[in-house]
């Protein structure tokens, strides 16, 4: 077989190929994962069943695939907006579904390994874009308890199966770069610890070189775009549990990377990661990969705002003050319109020069002519720019000016 670095390289390249056209764009919803699983089902290659059902009712599925005896766990969407590793999941199903030449790749993998792929375990919140479940239970805090019955299927499947490996496939917010970096994180990784003491267990040293080796063929792709997910135990989430309980678990955040709001390139880095980690973990390679790339990898920084405007003169009490305003967005589901709709607040007030931001608003002479400088407010500001044009910012977006 060609080296991995070469292989994933032309899978990367053929990508469009495999990519599942059915979505448009990242706000995707139960219905259409149904259509997609029930159609993957006419193929001898997949073995599909219902594992259980979500509060409202929505049938959860494990898509089996292969026959090898690793035991790889794969799941996304346990938080309702964090969909970019579904679309991606689909894929790399499709890249299974094919017929070119890379069916020996592709044998080795389906003889070597099993995997049960659970896309969107949280489809209640996916369906309303929003994290926790319909209950409001974020589920990555829910494994001990175990209280949702997402969370539920997910601990009782570990317990079932035992797999060796588990891949935890969440989103990541906007605002983190690689330690402090001007670069964007567009993925973090993390082996979780199993308890406060952060020790390398042997379990989680495993996940740990599965992880450099992503990195090592990532990097080619989005170099100093890659970061490590701050590593604080918490003992409610299901990857310091997996860990815990043997299966060597690989947290993959999607992160930013600008102008691709639907995360189709996200996605397409997530496809490949996951394609590149099956391959050095069925050829055994992954033994061989060194943990140093891993604690090389920087940490997670909360350094960006989605929006930083510069030398804003805020009066109070006739006395002038030049501040800049860094403001993050989000967006959200508004069920009553049926629409979604961005969310901005204000995150900080100040020197905010050494910041970095996705977009940046700088114009001579500003002053805040009405709005609430509060932080956590949200953006709705009027600014008023030297040559007396206004700028007005609902909700952290300019629509006048
Ligand atoms: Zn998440």
């Amino acid at each position: 077989m060609v080296d991995t670095n070469t292989l994933i390289n032309q899978l990367y390249k053929r990508y469009e190929i495999y990519s599942e056209r059915k979505f448009t764009n990242k706000f995707i919803k139960h219905l259409l994962i149904k259509e997609l699983i029930i159609g993957l089902g006419t193929s001898p290659l997949f073995e599909i069943s219902e594992i259980g059902k979500s509060v409202l009712e929505k049938e959860i599925y494990c898509i089996k695939i292969g026959k090898g005896k690793i035991k790889i766990l794969l799941w996304s969407q346990m938080h309702g907006d964090e969909p970019t590793a579904t679309m991606s999941l689909f894929d790399f199903l499709n890249f299974f579904s094919a017929k070119d030449e890379y069916d020996s790749f592709r044998n080795e993998i389906l003889e070597k390994l099993t995997l049960y792929i659970i896309p969107m375990l949280n489809p209640d919140g996916a369906e309303v874009f929003k994290r926790e479940n319909a209950i409001n239970i974020d589920l990555n805090r829910d494994y001990i308890k175990a209280v949702s019955p997402e969370a539920k299927i997910l601990k009782q499947l570990q317990k079932e199966l035992k797999p060796q490996f588990g891949f935890n496939l969440h989103d990541q917010d906007s605002y983190y770069s690689p330690g402090n970096s001007y670069k964007s994180t567009a993925m973090s990784f993390l082996a979780p610890p199993q308890d406060h003491s952060n020790e390398i267990t042997p379990v989680r040293k495993e996940a740990i070189r599965v992880i450099s080796g992503i990195i090592s063929v990532l990097q080619e792709f989005i170099p100093g775009h890659i970061a490590r997910y701050k590593d604080d135990h918490e003992p409610r989430s299901f990857g310091d549990n997996f860990i815990l309980n043997g299966t060597s678990s690989i947290l993959i955040e999607s992160g930013y990377w600008a102008s691709d709001d639907n995360k189709f390139f996200i996605r397409k880095l997530n496809f490949v990661a996951l394609l590149s980690a099956l391959k050095i973990i069925c050829t055994g390679e992954y033994k061989l990969c060194e943990d140093k790339t891993y604690f090389d990898t920087p940490v997670n920084m909360e350094s960006f705002f989605d929006l930083l405007i510069e030398d804003v003169t805020v009066i109070r009490n006739d006395n002038n003050y030049k501040v800049d305003i860094g403001i993050i967005r989000k967006k959200e589901f508004d069920i009553n319109n049926n629409c979604y709709k961005i969310k901005s607040f204000i995150k900080e007030i100040g020197d905010l020069s050494f910041s970095n931001a996705h977009d940046i608003f700088s114009k001579n002479g500003l002053v805040l002519v009405e709005g609430n400088l509060s932080i956590d407010g949200e953006a709705n500001l009027k600014l008023r720019g030297n040559d007396d044009i206004i700028y007005f910012f609902e909700n952290g977006l300019l629509i006048i000016g």
